[in-house]
């Protein structure tokens, strides 16, 4: 199954010059996106997992869907002051600004082994901050997958402490 026919670029959004990738094709598909989940599952390489930390908020739709499958708890990383309890927070650089993420500090317990999910891999700030946090509660990032890597954006060179697998390369 090709899963990039079911992603949708969508020009100059969400401002002029982005081509976002628009996955909502692929969640409206239950074939694909059940593939797609195993996919994902088999870029793991069924390595043991406790925690799947999924990034607000096209990581949580797959990130869930991984979680079930290897049998491993669901972590949110949200934007700031979305999470309820008390919070680690980590800023990060935009294009133009700052921004921060926050993950809940009881949700890794240290030693915990985590695969970090995002849907887009692109410049690697957000990811790499969300790969902080996790490390500041002592989990051992064991992978970071995406549906999609933009390897034109050198995410991955903001990422080269860590394992990264992506399904789909732009
Ligand atoms: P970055 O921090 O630059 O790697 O951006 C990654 C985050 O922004 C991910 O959470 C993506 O959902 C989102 N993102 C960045 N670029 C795109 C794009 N071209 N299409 C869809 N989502 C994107």
């Amino acid at each position: 199954m090709a899963l990039q026919d079911y992603i949708r670029d969508i020009q100059d959004f969400p401002k002029q010059g982005v081509l976002f990738k628009d996955i909502t094709p692929l969640l409206a598909d239950p074939e694909a996106s059940s593939f797609c989940v195993s996919e994902l599952v088999r870029l793991t390489e069924r390595q043991p997992i406790d925690k799947v930390v999924g990034i607000e908020s096209r990581g949580f739709f797959f990130a869930t869907l991984i979680a079930k499958e290897l049998n491993a708890g669901f972590i949110p990383i949200r934007k700031a002051g979305k999470l309820p309890h008390t919070t680690l927070k980590q800023p990060y650089a935009l294009e133009y600004g700052m921004d921060s993420l926050e993950i809940h500090e009881d949700a890794i317990k240290k030693g915990d082994k985590v695969l970090l999910h995002d849907d887009v891999l692109a410049t690697g700030g957000t990811a790499k901050a969300a790969c902080k946090l996790i490390e500041q509660l002592g989990g051992e990032i064991v992978q970071c997958n995406f549906l999609i890597e933009l390897a034109f954006l050198k995410g991955a060179q903001k990422l080269r402490a860590y394992e990264i697998r992506s399904l789909l390369t732009y």
